[in-house]
């Protein structure tokens, strides 16, 4: 059975390619009949955020991503926040120590600094590992007796993972293949610190073994970390369940080049958070894809398309299609660039599917917002006219302006539209648009039609003109559309302005 976990730290509101991790995991999940697991990666007391592990649940509800098991859903291996199991830890910490694949290293941080800088200085780097821990204070290098008189004494401790001198450490990958690391690349991470809260690896290694998760999907910047989990899992003796890895490619600038950053999108003017956040201490505000009217389908396929591919031509796909097409041999090791105007344009495709009655509401609520009072019925008709051509509901809006508001000015550049005929056959059409029994499109283009036979003009030639001075200028919807959701009234006084302006 497979069982994957998406494990988030609630350092700040998730960020978007942690949605695409979410999302991957959930696609393998529901295309092998597995579990979907949510844990909560807390051990980093220092960086925890208020409000952010309730942003990383409303955001995966927002796009659809259900959990089988885990935080705010429970399960058999509950509590699935790391903090709340920390005697869990604390016996498998023990167990290494037991082992003599941990130990205690006494070293204060001041000392570590100073042999940091001395070491830079130098032009190289400092790592605790099998070359320097034999020079420090630790329980390799004092007797027994001082060590349990430093234990007793509460001195300031961490545990550390003993990482052998020289051997190969090979593991395999489903998206890079084999990954090779020499262990004296690798140093002696700390497992516990004295606080008695593990670390990030010796808490996600000891919880993906016992909640018995198969595969570990998550971001290349962890690819660094995965050594180090493996040998974790050979010192516990879990190596014949090791969980199998993929680490996904990452999520690059949309240029391309370097890692796509929270500065690139403000610069930019595009979220990369999936719902707004406020951060509780600057009460800073974040935009989130959602408020700036991106649909939850076209968000998710955006970013299943952010480091896979189907392997066809087809570009929409639903949630199931998705989860059906989804394989993780199909991701690649290449950044994926952001490119927010290929996430615009699955907007607009799927803006273009719903129907006119779901997209009404949320116009509606801008409208109100902006304080314009729009009937429902006159609301939808906007959206109809409008539905097509836009990316978001709020274009719709924006765009559907000259409908609410006479236009004051016409764009000059567009004036000498106004042919000799206009304000005759205008001025006559004006004038008769209240003889329409039913003030519909065909009704008004063929009254239309009928004075430009009689004045012997041909009417093709006045429709700039006479969207000129319905609209204020010459791009917009549908015209004889906007004309019949305007009403006789309002065309008439917009044509009558028009012609003592224009004419
Ligand atoms: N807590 C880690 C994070 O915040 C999880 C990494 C992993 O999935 O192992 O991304």
């Amino acid at each position: 059975m497979v069982r994957v976990r998406f494990a988030p730290s609630p350092t700040g509101p998730l960020h978007i390619g942690g949605v695409r991790t979410a999302l991957y995991c959930y696609l393998f999940a529901r295309k092998m009949g597995g579990k979907m697991l949510l844990r909560i990666e807390d051990t980093d007391q220092g960086r925890f955020v208020e409000g952010a592990e309730k942003y990383i649940i409303d955001a995966l509800n927002w796009v659809g991503i259900t959990i089988d098991e885990g935080q705010g859903v429970g399960g058999p291996h509950a509590p699935y926040r790391q903090s709340e199991r920390k005697d869990i830890y604390k016996k498998y910490t023990q167990q290494l120590l037991d082992a003599g694949k941990a130990y205690y290293a006494f070293d204060t941080s001041e000392e570590l600094d100073a042999l940091r800088e001395t070491y830079e200085s130098m032009g190289s780097a400092f790592q605790y590992n099998a070359a320097t821990r034999i020079n420090l204070k630790n329980s390799l290098t004092l007797s027994k007796e001082e060590v349990d008189g430093k234990l007793a004494d509460n001195e300031h401790f961490v545990i550390r993972l003993l990482v052998p001198a020289k051997e190969e450490i090979r593991f395999h990958d489903i998206v890079r293949d084999w990954v090779l690391v020499h262990s004296s690349a690798m140093d002696d991470k700390v497992l516990m610190k004295s606080d008695g809260m593990p670390t990030y690896h010796l808490a996600n290694v000891v919880d993906d073994h016992l909640m018995e998760i198969t595969h570990v999907i998550r971001g290349e910047e962890w690819l660094p970390s995965a050594p180090l989990h493996v040998l974790l899992y050979r010192y516990f003796g879990w190596e014949n369940t090791m969980p199998k890895f993929a680490h996904l490619p990452l999520l690059l600038k949309p240029e391309g080049n370097g890692k796509l950053s929270k500065r690139d999108a403000d610069l930019g003017g595009f979220p990369v958070f999936p719902l707004e956040w406020i951060d509780p201490a600057s009460g800073s505000k974040s935009i989130g894809f959602k408020q700036e009217g991106y649909l939850k389908e076209a968000l998710i396929n955006f970013l299943a398309f952010l480091g896979w591919n189907p392997g066809t031509e087809q570009e929409l796909f639903s949630m199931s299609e998705l989860i059906e097409a989804f394989t993780l041999e199909r991701i690649g090791k290449a950044g994926a660039k952001f490119d927010i105007n290929k996430a615009k344009w699955f907007n607009h495709e799927y803006l273009k599917q719903k129907d006119d009655t779901e997209i009404v509401e949320e116009f509606l609520e801008l409208a109100k917002n902006e304080g314009q009072n729009i009937t429902k019925e006159k609301a939808l008709e906007i959206c109809k006219l409008f539905h097509g051509r836009v990316t978001f509901v709020k274009d719709i809006f924006n765009d559907c302006q000259f409908l609410l508001n006479r236009p004051e000015i016409y764009d000059q550049t567009s004036i000498e539209k106004w042919t000799t005929e206009a304000s005759s056959v205008f001025a006559v059409y004006a004038n008769e648009l209240s003889t329409i029994q039913v003030f519909d499109v065909d009704n008004a283009k063929n009254l239309l039609n009928s004075i430009c036979e009689s004045k012997n003009v041909k009417m093709g030639k006045q429709m700039a003109a006479l969207r000129l001075a319905i609209t204020g200028s010459l791009s917009g919807p549908d015209l004889m559309k906007s004309i019949e959701i305007l009403g006789a009234e309002e065309t008439k006084l917009r044509i009558l302005n028009a012609i003592k302006v224009i004419g």
